[in-house]
């Protein structure tokens, strides 16, 4: 018999798949990592899992805990995934903007889930990093997260979703295109890159309203670049430490409007049911389409699945309101 112990154990070893159509008009090859075979749908619950480790290793986390953190979904199913099968309680504090559907997921593998309005600056007292930080000092044997400046979470992406795709490619990869949240996944599986061949090139990519790009250029953290945007799961007003800014070569910024309608040709040119990200960063990819050459291998990543977004991206009613489709 073949089977894993929990349903842990079947974190990661995702498998890399072929971009056909929507990539046509490129020279290269572009395979994507197809991170929502995660139990959680995600690549979240490879770092979720690697914070509880770290945080029950040296004693932060305790028998019986509560896990705290501010999570825009993802990270959070993998978190109560994980608190399931170790023995863990789960509080997340979400802010308004996210789907409907996250919520409702977090609460049915077990969460308690805080919404917070998303319109107001991180400093203020109702921020969801302001909320999240409170809960983590008031609640009695809890543990705070922070994935933002979480170590452990660029670090899970430095020993298994690098590994993978250096592995995956036999080594041919040139080319790493990303969206950026936390900088987890960008940092952790660039630096793994480049240390098998420092030649690799990085590319995050960003949103109109966050403020990655213009701090990667000029070193300037700009609050003009800061406003309210659509896409979910990247893009930033803040700048989290696990944003490894040495080990990108650059962003591409990627329009509300295009990330959605390219999560949706995705899907219906690709058979790709994926999220909001995954459009933002194929559009990345074309947009970058002249620093690519014939013998090139780009490696994109998929973050997390269609399911989450059906009120949303694949809902047409929706997609017209914000003026996304005609
Ligand atoms: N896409 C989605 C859907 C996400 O949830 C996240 C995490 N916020 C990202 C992209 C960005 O990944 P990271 O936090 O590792 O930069």
């Amino acid at each position: 018999m073949t089977y894993a112990e929990n349903i842990l154990e079947t974190i990661g070893n995702t498998p890399l798949v072929k971009l056909n159509k929507l990539t046509a008009e490129l020279p290269c090859l572009v395979l994507s990592k197809y991170e929502t075979f995660n139990p959680g749908n995600s690549v979240k619950d490879r770092m979720a899992v690697k914070m509880i480790e770290d945080a029950e290793a040296d004693g932060r986390l305790k028998p019986g805990g509560t896990i705290i953190e501010g999570t825009s979904g993802n990270t959070g199913m993998g978190l109560a995934l994980a608190a399931i099968v170790k023995g863990y309680k789960c509080i997340f504090v979400i802010s308004d903007k996210q789907s409907k559907e996250k919520m409702d997921v977090l609460r049915a593998v077990g969460a308690e889930v805080v919404v917070c309005p998303n319109d107001v600056p991180p400093t203020d007292p109702r921020s969801y990093y302001s909320v999240s930080k409170r809960l983590g000092e008031e609640t009695p044997n809890s543990w705070y997260v922070n994935q933002y400046d979480n170590p452990s979470n660029c670090t899970a992406h430095f020993k298994s979703t690098g590994p993978e795709i250096w592995e995956q490619t036999d080594g041919k990869v040139t080319h790493f295109v990303v969206g950026v949240g936390t900088g987890g996944t960008i940092s952790g599986v660039g630096s793994y890159l480049k240390m098998k061949n420092p030649k690799i090139k990085i590319w995050g990519v960003d949103t109109y309203g966050s403020v990655f790009k213009k701090y990667h250029e000029t070193g300037i953290f700009d609050e003009n670049e800061i406003y309210p945007y659509i896409t979910e799961g990247i893009g930033e007003d803040i700048l989290p430490l696990n944003v490894n800014f040495g080990v990108i070569d650059g962003f591409t910024k990627v329009t509300d409007k295009d990330a959605a309608v390219y999560t949706q040709r995705l899907a219906r040119e690709e058979g790709m049911f994926l999220g909001n990200s995954a459009g933002a960063a194929i559009k990345g990819v074309l947009q970058l389409k002249e620093h690519f050459t014939k013998d090139d291998v780009v490696v994109v990543l998929f973050h997390d699945h269609g399911s989450r977004y059906v009120g949303k991206i694949y809902n047409n009613d929706w997609m017209r309101a914000q003026g996304f489709i005609e």
